[in-house]
């Protein structure tokens, strides 16, 4: 028939081609989009702590400096939002760098207990302040073994855990191990505020807070769960999370089982 008329194929090839090009069009137009989106975000994000700094040492050149106390006081908040701005850009860094692929993954086989370890013993000064506990949710007497980038976990369970200080009120935080077969399961749990179930999926956007003057008050970049994200991300696993307002919060995420040194050894053995 009729459909098969070499002219009527080649108007099909055509509109067919124009199709594609109209979809590469609107995908470069959305990430483009995205990317304004993003500049003025940062844009923003950078101009908070700048603004602070600025108007205190405005103010102390306007005379507040002559008041020893006024002094002290205005100096140390220039300090803090400076510190602010150092850790925004250091998370901004970070980020992209990971987005990029420019730093590339260590994939090793070793102990996450200990790792774990040691984000409890460098978070706990921080818990102390507000009375909380950091521990794990049971003894782990055999360490576990996983395969992945130990500064990059290291990093993944020093940001879930400072969260779940930051928005814990009183209890503590947990975390803990689940071994299923291939796989080991690391979750943090916390008793804190919770998260509306609404935003679940947000707070892993770019400068996503639930409230946005108390999280910022408490010195969040709004990048920790977006940095968490993506490592994860380059591990080919993925994070979750469950939270009841007012309870507290799970999150965690899979790591594939690895092999402890000795394991290791054993196995060249068997080659040989
Ligand atoms: P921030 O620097 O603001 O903490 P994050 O990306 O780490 O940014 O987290 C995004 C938002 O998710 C936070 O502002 C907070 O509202 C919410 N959030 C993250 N972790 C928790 C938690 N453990 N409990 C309650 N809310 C949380």
């Amino acid at each position: 028939g009729n459909s098969n008329h070499p002219l009527k194929r080649i108007n099909q090839e055509i509109y067919k081609y124009g199709i594609n090009r109209h979809r590469e069009i609107e995908d470069l137009k959305k990430l483009e989009a995205f990317r304004r989106e993003f500049l003025a975000d940062v844009s923003h994000e950078l101009k908070t702590p700048v603004f602070a700094a600025q108007g205190f040492v405005h103010t102390l050149l306007d005379g507040a400096i002559d008041d020893k106390k006024i002094r002290k006081k205005f100096l140390k908040r220039a300090a803090k939002s400076l510190d602010n701005l150092d850790s925004l850009i250091q998370d901004l860094l970070t980020l992209s760098q990971i987005e990029t692929g420019e730093i590339k993954m260590h994939f090793e086989h070793f102990n996450i207990v200990s790792i774990a370890e040691e984000v409890i013993d460098q978070m706990e000064s921080k818990a102390e302040d507000k009375n909380l506990t950091v521990r794990f949710d049971s003894a782990y007497e055999t360490p576990i073994f996983v395969h992945a980038d130990a500064d990059r976990i290291y990093r993944v369970l020093t940001n879930l855990v400072s969260n779940a200080i930051k928005y814990t009120l009183e209890g503590g935080v947990q975390i803990g191990f689940e071994v299923k077969s291939e796989k080991v399961l690391v979750y943090v749990k916390d008793t804190g505020v919770g998260i509306p179930p609404e935003h679940l999926t947000r707070i892993f956007e770019r400068f996503f807070r639930v409230e946005k003057s108390r999280s910022k008050e408490m010195g969040g970049t709004g990048l920790g769960l977006a940095i968490v994200k993506h490592i994860l991300e380059a591990h080919n696993t993925k994070v979750s999370v469950i939270s009841t307002v007012g309870k507290g919060s799970t999150f965690s995420f899979k790591l594939p089982i690895g092999q402890s040194a000795e394991e290791m050894e054993e196995e060249l053995e068997e080659e040989r």
